[in-house]
């Protein structure tokens, strides 16, 4: 509807990779919240891990509404794998690229290009949406930092090569101000405990303990205690990308019940015929074609630098989220019991779409942003 002729081939490329490789497994993959290695493998090898890598360190150097495609495609069959993409190819990239020394991009956007794959390590027990009080330490000794602390709720941990940390280089009472990024390499220091989540299974999601983890120097992201702008600006395209799973969900939702509705009879005519139902599903195209318009805005947002990013950014999170869950209720309403039983896809969907009002910062996070962006308060510094 809104593709142009290179967003369009984007689509359908990734819509043919989806429905080859990722339909027959879907279901496996939420069953059993593990990902398969030879589908992680034909994933990696498409370049989906490592979207935003450009060119020139090997990665396919997509825009971020060429990513948001890439996404919502990859996630209208398969949730889980759309979010690892997110992760490893838009949130983990995002520090680096603005970030970074070029001996850092060359090292790890290089491993994203080469099928690696990334983790973003914010959110800790402690601490989530006041990620400014978080608790994990890198202290400095010489020419390195020993960073310890603990991180929860970590998509694509139990696959990453490496990790983006977030931790605390001031006083704790310095809050914002003492904060640092770097990049962790997996190693025997990082202990994983994979998470059961109720939904975007397959992802990795995990408790994340990094045990006295010996870092290079040269392994900050920027100067020292400004990491939390740079987590800030990464969370800025990360909530679009995330967005973007939501809008793959919300489409398989509607296809779902419009496929139901049309053979389906109740009371001597198809469901598609009665009125209330053809109400829930105008309802479900509407809160679909909202959040889409929204996400693809914000994208070209983030694509030309504009100011305003934060706020669309917010924005289109919170506007997909309300209108994810919304939908997707609907959709299980119109396949009825059917709809509320393992045997239906939506009843999976249901699960998923949850997952976009809490992850990468709370709707009440987005009310949060968008009003202090209306008032002024944020200024995105690239
Ligand atoms: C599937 C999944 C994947 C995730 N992946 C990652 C990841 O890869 N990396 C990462 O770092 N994190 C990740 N997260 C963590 C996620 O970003 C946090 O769960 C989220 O930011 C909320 O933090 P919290 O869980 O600590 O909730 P809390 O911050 O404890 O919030 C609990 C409730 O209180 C509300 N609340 C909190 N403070 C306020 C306030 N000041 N005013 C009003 N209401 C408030 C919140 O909105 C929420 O409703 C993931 C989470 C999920 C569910």
């Amino acid at each position: 509807m809104y593709d142009d002729d290179s967003i369009k081939l984007i689509r359908d490329s990734v819509r043919e990779f989806s429905e080859r490789y990722l339909s027959s497994v879907a279901e496996k993959i939420d069953k059993e919240n593990i990902v398969p290695r030879d589908i992680l493998e034909k994933v990696a090898e498409m370049g989906y891990f490592s979207l935003r890598v450009p060119e020139e360190y090997g990665g396919p150097g997509l825009s971020v509404l060429e990513s948001v495609i890439v996404v919502e495609e990859l996630s209208r069959i398969s949730s889980g794998i759309g979010i690892m993409s997110t992760v490893s190819g838009s949130m983990v990239p995002f520090p680096i690229i603005h970030y970074g020394s070029e001996e850092l991009k060359e090292k790890y956007l290089g491993t994203l290009a080469r099928g690696g794959i990334g983790a973003f390590a914010l959110t800790e027990p402690c601490c989530g949406s006041d990620a400014a009080s978080l608790g994990t330490r890198a202290e400095r000794d010489g020419d390195e930092f020993v960073i310890s602390g603990e991180k929860i709720f970590i998509t694509n941990a139990t696959y990453a090569d490496f990790f983006i940390v977030a931790a605390r280089t001031g006083k704790r009472e310095d809050r914002h101000r003492g904060i640092s990024l770097f990049v962790v390499d997996k190693s025997d220091c990082v202990e994983i405990s994979k998470l059961e989540m109720m939904g975007y299974r397959g992802s990795g999601t995990s408790l994340v303990r990094f045990n006295d983890c010996r870092v290079p120097s040269a392994n900050l992201l920027g100067e020292i205690n400004t990491g939390f702008k740079k987590v800030m600006m990464t969370l800025n395209e990360g909530r679009i990308t995330t967005s973007a799973t939501g809008l793959g969900v919300m489409q398989a939702a509607l296809e779902e019940a419009l496929e139901y509705a049309k053979q389906r009879e109740s009371m001597g005519k198809l469901l598609i015929d009665h009125q209330m139902v053809q109400y829930m599903l105008s309802e479900i195209s509407r809160l679909l074609e909202t959040s889409r318009l929204m996400v693809y805005e914000a994208a070209r947002k983030a694509d030309s630098r504009s100011p305003d990013l934060p706020l669309y950014s917010s924005l289109a999170k919170l506007h997909t989220a309300t209108s994810g869950v919304e939908a997707v209720r609907l959709a299980m309403q119109v396949l009825g019991g059917l709809g509320y039983s393992k045997e239906s896809r939506v009843e999976r969907l249901y699960r998923d779409i949850k997952m976009i009002e809490i992850g990468d910062g709370t709707n009440e996070v987005q009310r949060m942003v968008i009003v202090k962006s209306l008032l002024g308060k944020i200024r995105v510094e690239w």
